[in-house]
Protein backbone atom coordinates (compact mmCIF):
# COMPACT_ATOMS: atom_id res chain seq x y z
CA UNK A 1 0.00 0.00 0.00
CA UNK A 2 1.28 3.22 -0.51
CA UNK A 3 2.55 5.55 2.16
CA UNK A 4 2.61 9.24 0.95
CA UNK A 5 -0.87 11.00 0.27
CA UNK A 6 -1.12 14.41 -0.79
CA UNK A 7 -4.52 16.42 -0.36
CA UNK A 8 -5.19 19.31 -2.23
CA UNK A 9 -7.01 21.67 0.57
CA UNK A 10 -8.21 24.07 -2.33
CA UNK A 11 -8.67 24.22 -6.03
CA UNK A 12 -7.73 28.24 -5.38
CA UNK A 13 -4.59 30.42 -6.02
CA UNK A 14 -3.20 33.60 -5.31
CA UNK A 15 -0.91 33.37 -7.89
CA UNK A 16 -1.18 32.91 -11.62
CA UNK A 17 2.11 31.07 -12.39
CA UNK A 18 1.76 31.08 -16.36
CA UNK A 19 2.81 27.08 -16.94
CA UNK A 20 -0.04 25.91 -14.30
CA UNK A 21 -3.09 28.53 -14.56
CA UNK A 22 -4.30 31.09 -17.39
CA UNK A 23 -4.44 34.39 -16.52
CA UNK A 24 -8.27 34.86 -15.68
CA UNK A 25 -7.91 31.63 -13.19
CA UNK A 26 -10.52 28.42 -13.84
CA UNK A 27 -13.54 27.22 -13.31
CA UNK A 28 -13.65 27.50 -9.30
CA UNK A 29 -15.37 24.16 -7.62
CA UNK A 30 -17.91 25.50 -5.50
CA UNK A 31 -18.38 25.31 -1.64
CA UNK A 32 -20.51 22.26 -2.04
CA UNK A 33 -18.37 20.45 -4.07
CA UNK A 34 -14.92 21.28 -1.99
CA UNK A 35 -14.68 18.64 1.13
CA UNK A 36 -15.07 20.09 4.32
CA UNK A 37 -12.07 20.01 6.65
CA UNK A 38 -13.80 17.26 8.86
CA UNK A 39 -14.30 15.12 5.37
CA UNK A 40 -10.58 15.90 4.97
CA UNK A 41 -9.59 14.20 7.92
CA UNK A 42 -12.13 11.49 7.67
CA UNK A 43 -10.39 10.60 4.89
CA UNK A 44 -6.80 11.15 5.89
CA UNK A 45 -7.91 8.80 9.02
CA UNK A 46 -8.94 5.76 7.13
CA UNK A 47 -5.19 6.56 4.27
CA UNK A 48 -3.69 6.56 7.86
CA UNK A 49 -5.25 3.17 8.89
CA UNK A 50 -3.86 1.69 5.58
CA UNK A 51 -0.47 2.35 6.02
CA UNK A 52 0.40 6.05 4.76
CA UNK A 53 2.81 7.20 6.97
CA UNK A 54 3.06 10.93 5.19
CA UNK A 55 0.64 13.34 4.34
CA UNK A 56 1.61 16.51 2.19
CA UNK A 57 -0.81 19.67 2.15
CA UNK A 58 -0.76 21.42 -1.39
CA UNK A 59 -3.39 23.10 -3.64
CA UNK A 60 -4.19 25.34 -5.35
CA UNK A 61 -2.43 27.05 -2.79
CA UNK A 62 -3.35 25.41 0.89
CA UNK A 63 -2.32 29.06 2.40
CA UNK A 64 -5.54 30.54 1.15
CA UNK A 65 -7.79 27.38 3.19
CA UNK A 66 -9.10 29.23 5.58
CA UNK A 67 -8.84 26.43 8.04
CA UNK A 68 -5.55 24.91 6.94
CA UNK A 69 -3.20 25.18 10.65
CA UNK A 70 -6.32 23.78 12.34
CA UNK A 71 -6.10 20.72 9.55
CA UNK A 72 -2.42 20.09 10.41
CA UNK A 73 -3.45 19.83 14.04
CA UNK A 74 -5.86 17.25 13.28
CA UNK A 75 -3.70 15.60 10.92
CA UNK A 76 -1.24 15.02 13.46
CA UNK A 77 -3.80 13.81 16.14
CA UNK A 78 -4.47 11.01 13.83
CA UNK A 79 -2.99 7.66 15.33
CA UNK A 80 -0.87 6.40 14.12
CA UNK A 81 0.33 10.45 13.57
CA UNK A 82 1.48 10.64 10.55
CA UNK A 83 3.97 12.82 9.50
CA UNK A 84 2.77 16.59 7.92
CA UNK A 85 4.57 18.95 5.38
CA UNK A 86 3.03 21.52 3.11
CA UNK A 87 3.87 23.12 -0.37
CA UNK A 88 3.44 26.80 -0.93
CA UNK A 89 4.05 29.69 -3.50
CA UNK A 90 4.81 31.49 0.29
CA UNK A 91 2.72 34.59 -0.34
CA UNK A 92 1.39 34.36 3.26
CA UNK A 93 3.76 32.26 4.79
CA UNK A 94 5.17 34.84 6.77
CA UNK A 95 1.76 35.32 9.14
CA UNK A 96 1.26 31.15 8.93
CA UNK A 97 5.13 29.91 9.62
CA UNK A 98 4.73 30.13 13.36
CA UNK A 99 0.92 28.81 13.67
CA UNK A 100 1.77 26.01 11.26
CA UNK A 101 4.96 24.80 13.50
CA UNK A 102 3.47 25.11 16.59
CA UNK A 103 0.45 22.92 15.24
CA UNK A 104 2.98 20.37 14.50
CA UNK A 105 3.78 20.59 10.70
CA UNK A 106 7.74 19.18 9.54
CA UNK A 107 8.59 20.48 6.43
CA UNK A 108 7.56 22.89 4.09
CA UNK A 109 8.54 23.45 0.08
CA UNK A 110 8.19 26.69 -1.26
CA UNK A 111 7.82 27.49 -4.81
CA UNK A 112 10.14 29.97 -6.05
CA UNK A 113 11.15 30.53 -9.80
CA UNK A 114 13.29 33.80 -9.74
CA UNK A 115 14.71 36.54 -7.75
CA UNK A 116 14.04 39.20 -9.73
CA UNK A 117 10.71 41.01 -8.70
CA UNK A 118 10.06 42.01 -12.70
CA UNK A 119 10.42 38.46 -14.16
CA UNK A 120 8.54 36.91 -11.01
CA UNK A 121 5.43 39.26 -11.35
CA UNK A 122 5.76 38.09 -15.20
CA UNK A 123 5.93 34.70 -14.17
CA UNK A 124 3.07 34.70 -11.67
CA UNK A 125 1.23 37.67 -12.83
CA UNK A 126 1.32 38.95 -9.43
CA UNK A 127 3.74 41.75 -8.18
CA UNK A 128 4.33 39.27 -4.71
CA UNK A 129 8.08 38.37 -4.58
CA UNK A 130 9.11 40.23 -1.26
CA UNK A 131 6.58 38.83 0.49
CA UNK A 132 7.79 35.50 -0.89
CA UNK A 133 11.13 36.04 0.48
CA UNK A 134 9.66 36.84 3.86
CA UNK A 135 7.86 34.07 3.71
CA UNK A 136 10.72 31.92 3.58
CA UNK A 137 12.57 33.81 6.37
CA UNK A 138 9.61 33.37 8.65
CA UNK A 139 9.26 29.97 7.90
CA UNK A 140 13.57 29.45 8.68
CA UNK A 141 12.76 31.06 11.59
CA UNK A 142 9.94 28.79 13.11
CA UNK A 143 12.43 26.38 12.57
CA UNK A 144 10.62 24.54 9.29
CA UNK A 145 13.92 22.71 7.90
CA UNK A 146 15.29 21.73 6.06
CA UNK A 147 13.39 23.59 3.83
CA UNK A 148 13.41 23.04 0.15
CA UNK A 149 12.66 25.00 -2.74
CA UNK A 150 11.16 24.05 -5.74
CA UNK A 151 11.81 25.97 -8.95
CA UNK A 152 10.27 25.06 -12.06
CA UNK A 153 12.88 25.93 -14.97
CA UNK A 154 11.37 27.40 -18.03
CA UNK A 155 12.88 28.34 -21.62
CA UNK A 156 12.96 31.84 -22.42
CA UNK A 157 11.60 32.58 -18.45
CA UNK A 158 14.15 31.89 -16.01
CA UNK A 159 16.85 29.04 -17.22
CA UNK A 160 19.46 31.49 -17.12
CA UNK A 161 19.15 32.16 -13.43
CA UNK A 162 19.57 28.34 -12.49
CA UNK A 163 22.69 29.23 -11.64
CA UNK A 164 22.21 32.53 -9.43
CA UNK A 165 19.46 30.56 -7.77
CA UNK A 166 21.68 28.00 -6.30
CA UNK A 167 23.70 30.59 -5.15
CA UNK A 168 21.58 31.82 -3.05
CA UNK A 169 20.25 28.87 -1.74
CA UNK A 170 23.65 27.27 -0.68
CA UNK A 171 23.60 31.16 0.94
CA UNK A 172 20.60 30.88 2.96
CA UNK A 173 20.90 26.95 3.46
CA UNK A 174 17.75 25.85 1.35
CA UNK A 175 17.88 22.23 -0.49
CA UNK A 176 16.76 23.97 -4.35
CA UNK A 177 14.97 21.28 -6.54
CA UNK A 178 14.56 22.20 -10.00
CA UNK A 179 11.59 20.32 -11.61
CA UNK A 180 11.22 19.57 -15.41
CA UNK A 181 7.53 21.86 -16.72
CA UNK A 182 5.10 18.72 -17.06
CA UNK A 183 2.26 18.90 -19.59
CA UNK A 184 -0.12 19.79 -16.85
CA UNK A 185 -0.72 23.39 -17.66
CA UNK A 186 -3.84 24.68 -18.52
CA UNK A 187 -2.91 26.76 -21.11
CA UNK A 188 -1.58 23.97 -22.71
CA UNK A 189 1.77 25.56 -23.71
CA UNK A 190 3.79 22.77 -23.17
CA UNK A 191 5.70 21.38 -25.72
CA UNK A 192 8.36 18.18 -25.88
CA UNK A 193 10.76 20.07 -27.98
CA UNK A 194 10.50 23.25 -25.86
CA UNK A 195 10.65 22.07 -22.59
CA UNK A 196 13.89 22.08 -20.25
CA UNK A 197 15.66 18.16 -19.27
CA UNK A 198 17.08 17.77 -15.92
CA UNK A 199 20.41 17.38 -18.38
CA UNK A 200 20.49 20.65 -19.59
CA UNK A 201 19.48 21.82 -16.04
CA UNK A 202 22.96 20.06 -14.70
CA UNK A 203 24.85 20.85 -17.22
CA UNK A 204 23.95 24.42 -16.81
CA UNK A 205 24.97 24.13 -13.32
CA UNK A 206 27.59 21.98 -13.45
CA UNK A 207 29.50 24.36 -15.16
CA UNK A 208 28.91 26.89 -12.22
CA UNK A 209 29.24 24.40 -9.21
CA UNK A 210 30.96 21.07 -9.06
CA UNK A 211 28.28 18.56 -7.82
CA UNK A 212 28.46 14.68 -6.83
CA UNK A 213 25.37 12.56 -7.31
CA UNK A 214 24.14 11.36 -4.01
CA UNK A 215 24.71 7.59 -3.66
CA UNK A 216 20.81 7.11 -2.39
CA UNK A 217 17.49 9.24 -3.25
CA UNK A 218 17.02 10.75 -0.30
CA UNK A 219 13.13 11.40 -1.65
CA UNK A 220 11.29 9.38 -4.64
CA UNK A 221 10.82 12.12 -7.22
CA UNK A 222 14.37 13.85 -6.64
CA UNK A 223 17.73 12.82 -7.79
CA UNK A 224 19.77 14.48 -5.32
CA UNK A 225 23.15 15.86 -5.79
CA UNK A 226 25.74 17.56 -3.04
CA UNK A 227 27.55 21.11 -4.15
CA UNK A 228 30.93 20.50 -3.50
CA UNK A 229 32.35 23.33 -4.43
CA UNK A 230 31.33 27.15 -6.35
CA UNK A 231 32.96 30.34 -7.02
CA UNK A 232 30.89 31.80 -4.14
CA UNK A 233 31.98 29.31 -1.47
CA UNK A 234 32.67 31.26 1.60
CA UNK A 235 29.45 32.31 1.59
CA UNK A 236 27.47 29.53 2.13
CA UNK A 237 25.21 28.81 4.85
CA UNK A 238 25.90 25.01 4.77
CA UNK A 239 29.09 23.30 4.98
CA UNK A 240 27.86 21.05 1.75
CA UNK A 241 24.86 21.98 -0.01
CA UNK A 242 22.25 20.20 -1.95
CA UNK A 243 20.31 20.35 -5.35
CA UNK A 244 17.91 18.42 -6.71
CA UNK A 245 16.46 17.44 -9.88
CA UNK A 246 12.74 15.96 -10.32
CA UNK A 247 12.89 14.58 -13.94
CA UNK A 248 9.40 13.87 -13.96
CA UNK A 249 9.28 13.53 -17.88
CA UNK A 250 12.89 12.59 -19.10
CA UNK A 251 13.64 10.34 -16.44
CA UNK A 252 10.41 8.82 -14.93
CA UNK A 253 10.36 7.11 -11.55
CA UNK A 254 6.87 5.81 -12.09
CA UNK A 255 8.02 2.01 -10.85
CA UNK A 256 8.93 3.85 -7.65
CA UNK A 257 6.21 6.51 -6.91
CA UNK A 258 3.58 5.51 -4.37
CA UNK A 259 1.93 8.99 -4.31
CA UNK A 260 -1.42 8.83 -3.92
CA UNK A 261 -3.55 12.36 -4.32
CA UNK A 262 -6.83 13.27 -2.84
CA UNK A 263 -8.37 16.32 -4.69
CA UNK A 264 -10.42 19.04 -3.18
CA UNK A 265 -13.28 17.82 -4.39
CA UNK A 266 -13.00 14.12 -3.16
CA UNK A 267 -11.33 12.39 -6.03
CA UNK A 268 -8.93 9.90 -5.52
CA UNK A 269 -5.54 10.17 -8.16
CA UNK A 270 -2.85 7.17 -8.10
CA UNK A 271 -0.93 9.08 -10.69
CA UNK A 272 -1.13 12.58 -11.93
CA UNK A 273 -1.39 11.94 -15.55
CA UNK A 274 -4.21 9.52 -14.99
CA UNK A 275 -6.90 9.48 -16.89
CA UNK A 276 -9.60 8.09 -14.53
CA UNK A 277 -10.33 8.91 -10.54
CA UNK A 278 -12.33 7.29 -7.71
CA UNK A 279 -15.22 9.14 -6.54
CA UNK A 280 -14.62 8.72 -2.57
CA UNK A 281 -16.75 12.29 -2.06
CA UNK A 282 -20.23 10.56 -3.17
CA UNK A 283 -19.66 6.99 -0.30
CA UNK A 284 -18.53 9.25 2.31
CA UNK A 285 -21.64 12.03 2.17
CA UNK A 286 -23.73 8.52 1.78
CA UNK A 287 -22.55 7.29 4.61
CA UNK A 288 -19.78 4.41 3.78
CA UNK A 289 -17.99 3.15 6.77
CA UNK A 290 -13.88 3.31 7.27
CA UNK A 291 -13.83 -0.58 5.44
CA UNK A 292 -16.29 0.21 2.57
CA UNK A 293 -13.89 3.80 1.98
CA UNK A 294 -10.52 1.49 2.77
CA UNK A 295 -11.97 -0.97 -0.20
CA UNK A 296 -12.11 2.01 -2.37
CA UNK A 297 -8.82 3.21 -1.69
CA UNK A 298 -7.33 -0.35 -2.13
CA UNK A 299 -8.91 -1.40 -5.34
CA UNK A 300 -8.19 2.36 -6.87
CA UNK A 301 -4.32 1.30 -5.57
CA UNK A 302 -4.37 -1.77 -7.42
CA UNK A 303 -5.89 -0.70 -10.64
CA UNK A 304 -3.02 1.96 -10.81
CA UNK A 305 -1.54 2.37 -14.32
CA UNK A 306 2.30 1.22 -15.12
CA UNK A 307 3.56 4.27 -16.23
CA UNK A 308 2.73 7.84 -16.68
CA UNK A 309 3.20 7.55 -20.96
CA UNK A 310 3.96 11.41 -21.78
CA UNK A 311 6.58 10.05 -24.45
CA UNK A 312 4.10 7.54 -26.05
CA UNK A 313 1.76 8.27 -29.01
CA UNK A 314 -1.75 8.86 -28.38
CA UNK A 315 -0.54 10.55 -24.92
CA UNK A 316 -3.32 12.85 -23.75
CA UNK A 317 -3.03 15.36 -21.05
CA UNK A 318 -5.61 14.86 -18.08
CA UNK A 319 -8.04 17.21 -18.22
CA UNK A 320 -7.44 18.46 -14.52
CA UNK A 321 -4.59 20.74 -14.55
CA UNK A 322 -1.73 20.72 -11.70
CA UNK A 323 -3.33 23.59 -9.58
CA UNK A 324 -6.80 21.16 -9.37
CA UNK A 325 -4.68 18.07 -8.90
CA UNK A 326 -2.17 19.25 -6.19
CA UNK A 327 1.29 19.24 -7.09
N1 LIG B 1 0.44 26.64 -5.01
C1 LIG B 1 1.42 25.85 -4.37
C2 LIG B 1 2.79 26.06 -4.95
O1 LIG B 1 2.90 26.67 -6.02
O2 LIG B 1 3.75 25.60 -4.33
C3 LIG B 1 1.10 24.36 -4.35
C4 LIG B 1 0.50 23.77 -5.61
S1 LIG B 1 1.54 23.84 -7.05
C5 LIG B 1 0.50 23.07 -8.25
C6 LIG B 1 2.75 22.62 -6.63
C7 LIG B 1 4.01 22.62 -7.47
O3 LIG B 1 3.68 22.31 -8.80
C8 LIG B 1 4.75 23.97 -7.52
O4 LIG B 1 6.10 23.76 -7.14
C9 LIG B 1 4.66 24.37 -8.97
O5 LIG B 1 5.80 25.07 -9.39
C10 LIG B 1 4.54 23.03 -9.66
N2 LIG B 1 3.91 23.09 -10.98
C11 LIG B 1 2.77 23.71 -11.34
N3 LIG B 1 2.51 23.50 -12.66
C12 LIG B 1 3.51 22.72 -13.12
C13 LIG B 1 3.81 22.14 -14.40
N4 LIG B 1 3.01 22.31 -15.45
N5 LIG B 1 4.93 21.38 -14.50
C14 LIG B 1 5.74 21.18 -13.43
N6 LIG B 1 5.51 21.69 -12.21
C15 LIG B 1 4.41 22.45 -12.05
FE1 LIG C 1 -0.86 28.69 -7.93
FE2 LIG C 1 1.04 26.96 -7.34
FE3 LIG C 1 -0.17 26.91 -9.77
FE4 LIG C 1 1.46 28.91 -9.18
S1 LIG C 1 2.02 26.75 -9.34
S2 LIG C 1 -0.60 29.10 -10.08
S3 LIG C 1 1.14 29.17 -7.05
S4 LIG C 1 -1.12 26.47 -7.83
Amino acid sequence: MATDLRISLTDLCSLRCTYCMPAEGLPWLSQRERLTDAEFVRLASVFVALGVTSVRLTGGEPLVHPGVVSVVERLRALEPAPEISLTTNGVTLERHARKLADAGLSRINVSLDTLDRERFARLTRRDRLPAVLAGLAAAADAGLAPLKVNTVLVRGENLDEAPALLGWALRHGYDLRFIEHMPLDADHTWTRADMVTAEEMLDLVGATYALRPRAERLSAPAEDFDVVDGPDRASWAVPVGRVGVIASVTRPFCRDCDRLRLTADGQLRTCLFAQHETDLRAPLRAGATDTELAELIRAAVAGKQAGHGIGAQGFVQPTRTMSAIGG
